[in-house]
């Protein structure tokens, strides 16, 4: 039986989760779910599965959720706050932590459970963009399991090696081939982007996801930020990290070897086969995703990426390549642009120019400890809301 606190339980990855884990409860226990304010789904939840506690953001919704825990009779105990995210991840009787707070929020806790030595399966790519030596040092240092949950990653999880170990030329890997649905503007002439809605940027032609990252897939800050992300993983440098625009998403990526092999991993666009991969590693368990009819998909097709009409793209590789603070500049100017553009405040294509700004103004730092990093995000959060009132005048 494994043990298991999920940090974001009600958003797409959380909820995507608890379907996997509701399959085995011969195999999995859910000892703690954490939301940002989400009372009524969270109390659901704790009707379905029982935690020993519940995390909420902000005192009002944990008096909330406790009244209706207590008329429904239930145990569990509800806790409030950045620390108690924190210690539901390093409660001893966890085994596992799922890792889908969206945004830079999710770092520290995630940080927390690595620290422990906790398995952590990782859907929230900002800790590794954002703090990615610190938190691959915590990993290696406690000797955590970590599984990437991002379908991309996953992929070339599985793709690689069993037990790959960060060489690549050792193991005879040439290139990694990170594929990209390219979203629901990849097509729309250029000089419409100006006017795209929130509701029209969140409609993925694929795949059902939060707000945030819909927004991210169709700038494709969110393949920029799958860059960052790989090259953590598994020590690839950028130039070793190539996006191929595959708009079925139905091969999740790819890995090139030496010899000319180049293997991929293909399934439904569903998020429940990596999670329920992660859960389960190294054995695999019932997902409840339908099985990949390749009749019905009949066509495969692959593009470069245009970084003309993706300027995200392009500024991810380029913060990768400078290195140090940029890659939590760029997270964070970003995360500020994105919800500017969901509220409505600037436009779409207000957001990579909000971004590159913010990347010119600020000079990155090497990283030697979390402080560089969580300093970096409040210097670009600020600048990056100073640019966009510039917009707004
Ligand atoms: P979402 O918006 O649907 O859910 C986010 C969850 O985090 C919710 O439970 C919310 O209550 C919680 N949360 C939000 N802000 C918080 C805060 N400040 N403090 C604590 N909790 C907070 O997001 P999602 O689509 O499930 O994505 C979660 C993460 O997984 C993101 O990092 C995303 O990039 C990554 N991811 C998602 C998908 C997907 O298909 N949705 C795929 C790959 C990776
Ligand atoms: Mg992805």
């Amino acid at each position: 039986m494994q043990n298991i606190t999920v940090l974001g339980s009600t958003g797409s990855i959380g909820t995507s989760t608890l379907d996997v884990v509701a399959r085995h409860p011969d195999k999995y226990r859910i000892t703690a779910l954490t939301a940002n304010r989400q009372v009524d789904l969270l109390f659901r939840q704790c009707v379905q599965f029982k935690p020993a506690f519940a995390v909420l953001l902000d005192e009002v919704s944990v008096s909330q959720l406790r009244a209706q825990l207590v008329d429904a009779g239930l145990k569990t105990e509800v806790l409030c706050g950045v620390d108690a995210l924190e210690a539901v991840c390093v409660l001893p009787e966890v085994d596992a932590v799922m890792a889908a707070i969206v945004g830079a929020a999710g770092l520290r806790p995630t940080l927390a459970a690595a620290r422990a030595g906790k398995k952590i399966l990782l859907a929230n790519k900002e800790t590794l963009v954002m703090a990615g030596n610190v938190f691959m040092d915590a990993v290696r240092k406690s000797g955590s399991a970590l599984l990437p949950i991002d379908s991309e990653h996953n992929a070339i999880f599985q793709a690689l090696p069993r037990g790959y170990d960060g060489d690549m030329a050792g193991n005879g890997v040439r290139r990694i081939l990170l594929t990209a649905s390219g979203g629901p503007f990849r097509n729309t002439p250029i000089n419409e982007l100006q006017h795209v809605t929130p509701d029209q940027a969140c409609a993925h032609p694929n795949w059902s996801m939060g707000r945030k990252i819909s927004v991210d897939s169709a700038s494709m800050m969110n393949k920029g930020l799958e860059v960052i992300e790989a090259h953590w993983l598994f020590n690839a440098p950028a130039n070793d990290i190539q996006v191929v625009i595959h708009p079925q998403s139905v091969i999740h990526s790819l890995v090139e070897y030496v010899d000319g092999s180049v293997i991929a991993q293909l399934g439904n666009p569903d998020m429940r086969t990596p999670i329920a991969y992660g859960l389960a590693y190294p054995e695999r368990i019932d997902s409840g995703v339908a099985a990949l009819d390749l009749f019905k998909v009949a066509t495969l097709s692959f593009d470069e990426p245009d970084f003309g009409r993706f300027p995200c793209l392009a500024l991810a590789y380029q913060a990768l390549r400078t290195s140090g603070t940029a890659p939590a500049i760029l997270n964070a100017a970003n995360e500020i642009a994105v919800a500017a553009f969901l509220d409505e405040q600037i436009s779409f294509l207000s957001i990579p120019r909000v971004i590159e700004s913010v990347l010119n103004e600020l000079p990155a730092h090497l990283v030697t400890c979390l402080d560089d990093v969580l300093g970096a995000d409040t210097d670009a959060r600020r600048a990056a809301k100073q640019q966009i009132s510039k917009l707004i005048k």
